[in-house]
């Protein structure tokens, strides 16, 4: 279990002062114009040190996309771009930064740009977090009002200025692609890279995207080291997490454990546990909407961590961990997921167009049970070829959970198709 004496997010629910001097109190804007000083290298060389990977769901190490930024840009300008957009389901965790630890962002957002050579920060923020744009913006103007940001930002001899953009509200805009075309006013819709943001990004310039909590993070790795952070977790799986935890639990909530928690411990210390008990526990999406489902024999010793979670077939994504109790319905609760992404596709590649469309057409006949055994594995089968054939990862989104529920419920479909097939209104094979 984390310590409190490791907890980055110190007023992760607001019960302290949110301003800019409580944030000082709590140590943020600490040495900031030190560590400014010890240079781009160093900034970056530290965060890679860290092993802090991404925390918007694919997990890619974040000094190490730092790095891809080009040091030589022909007088173009570098820009940081922050997704805020928080859209996958299940997740709500950015949201708690920029409403109660607003300057951890303002903080880390400074220190990333100095350590990529970006002169602004464009935070994507979804149009529903009305009021947590508003309580960013407050705090970026008491950063600019102590001279932290804008013209010479802490005294450091660099520039920078932030800005918050409201999107409106399509999912897809969290695709750091199509998050930058969405700033650029146009339609949210992915790119197709090569290039990548790092050399044609924001208005066709040098671009990193992070996410919030990854980019919140950063200052408090940077004043108590690489080591530390590094020694909380798992190899190759390091650091503290925020874990979004709902659904069948006794007291959902947003918290901050150690990389590499149990499961079972993550619910049962935080949550409340599973309602009416663990043996209660049907099943876990542990990672957001978009990763497979894992049933509860899985669940017993699944460490939460990127690796722990692979090993069993699911993923770590956004750490949201949805649990569903055995009164759920859950073909019916995938059956609303591929709804969900079917319109939420944003309709350039075909596969993702006709296939989501289709797919959830499939998931809709499957909570009757009118279909055919056969077409379980014709589901399967088209999920197979939608998966890693598309511009984004929606695709994948869209056809894991259904290759969960298939791989780990197929006697419940099976059971409700032959069930209708008996009372005489099913499907002809
Ligand atoms: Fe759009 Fe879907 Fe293709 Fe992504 S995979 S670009 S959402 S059509």
């Amino acid at each position: 279990m984390l310590k409190d004496s490791d907890r980055i997010f110190q007023n992760l629910y607001g019960l302290k002062d949110t301003s800019l001097a409580g944030a000082k109190a709590i140590g943020d804007w600490k040495d900031t114009k030190k560590l400014i000083a010890k240079g781009r290298e160093w900034l970056v060389d530290e965060v890679k040190a860290s092993g802090l990977r991404g925390r918007g769901g694919a997990g890619f190490g974040t000094g190490m996309k730092w790095s891809f930024m080009p040091k030589e840009t022909g007088g173009r300008p570098v820009f940081l771009t922050i997704n805020a957009d928080e859209g996958e389901p299940g997740t709500c965790k950015d949201r708690e930064i920029m409403r109660n630890e607003p300057h951890k962002l303002v903080e880390g957002a400074l220190l990333a740009a100095a350590a990529v050579g970006a002169c602004a920060a464009y935070v994507y923020v979804r149009g529903e977090f009305l009021r947590e744009a508003e309580a960013l913006q407050r705090a970026i103007d008491e950063a600019y009002d102590a001279g932290l940001i804008g013209k010479n930002s802490c005294g450091a001899g660099i520039d920078f200025d932030m800005y918050v953009h409201l999107g409106a509200g399509a999912y897809i805009c969290g695709e750091e692609s199509a998050l930058i075309e969405s700033l650029e006013g146009k339609k949210g819709q992915p790119r197709l890279k090569p290039p990548f943001p790092a050399n044609v990004g924001l208005y066709g310039c040098p671009t990193t995207v992070n996410n919030v909590e990854s980019i919140a993070v950063v200052p408090a790795i940077l004043r108590r080291g690489a080591k530390w952070f590094a020694s909380i977790g798992r190899e190759n799986n390091t650091g503290t997490k925020l874990f979004c935890i709902s659904g069948h639990v006794n007291n959902p909530c947003t918290v901050e454990e150690a990389m590499g928690v149990g499961m079972r411990e993550l619910i049962e210390t935080h949550a409340g546990g599973v309602r009416g008990g663990w043996d209660n526990l049907l099943a876990v999406i542990p990672g957001g909407s978009s990763v497979p489902m894992m049933p509860k024999a899985l669940c017993e010793n699944a460490i939460m961590d990127f690796d722990g979670l692979r090993e069993h077939g699911s993923g770590l994504g956004t750490a949201a961990v949805m649990v569903m109790d055995k009164s759920t319905d859950v073909v019916k609760a995938i059956a609303r997921l591929s709804r969900f992404y079917a319109h939420e596709s944003c309709g350039q590649c075909t596969p993702c167009r006709e296939g989501t469309g289709w797919m959830s057409r499939m998931m809709q006949r499957m909570v009757t049970g009118d279909m055919t055994i056969d077409e379980i594995d014709m589901l399967q089968e088209v999920t197979k070829q939608i998966e890693g054939q598309t511009i984004c990862a929606l695709g994948d989104a869209a056809a894991w959970p259904i290759q969960g529920l298939i791989r780990h419920f197929r006697p419940e479909i099976e059971r409700r198709i032959n069930d209708r097939q008996s009372s005489g209104t099913g499907r002809a094979a």
